[in-house]
């Protein structure tokens, strides 16, 4: 894992950090596949835009 300076379970959209017990969702980032995205079920619901870090994909 070469991305593991990365902050893990952190919201890409809201920045905050995500419980375990928390409802949100993980992914791999549909364009660059190298960062994994965090989105909190709040952000989720509310269907706030993410960004990737390395390649700036913004999505919803
Ligand atoms: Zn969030
Ligand atoms: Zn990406």
């Amino acid at each position: 894992m070469t991305m593991s300076s990365y902050k893990k379970n952190m919201c890409f959209s809201c920045g905050r950090p995500i419980a375990p017990y928390e409802a949100a969702v993980h992914f791999p980032c549909p364009q660059c596949g190298d960062v994994t995205i965090w989105r909190c079920e709040r952000c989720r619901t509310m269907g706030n835009t993410y960004k990737c870090l390395r390649c700036e994909f913004e999505g919803p």
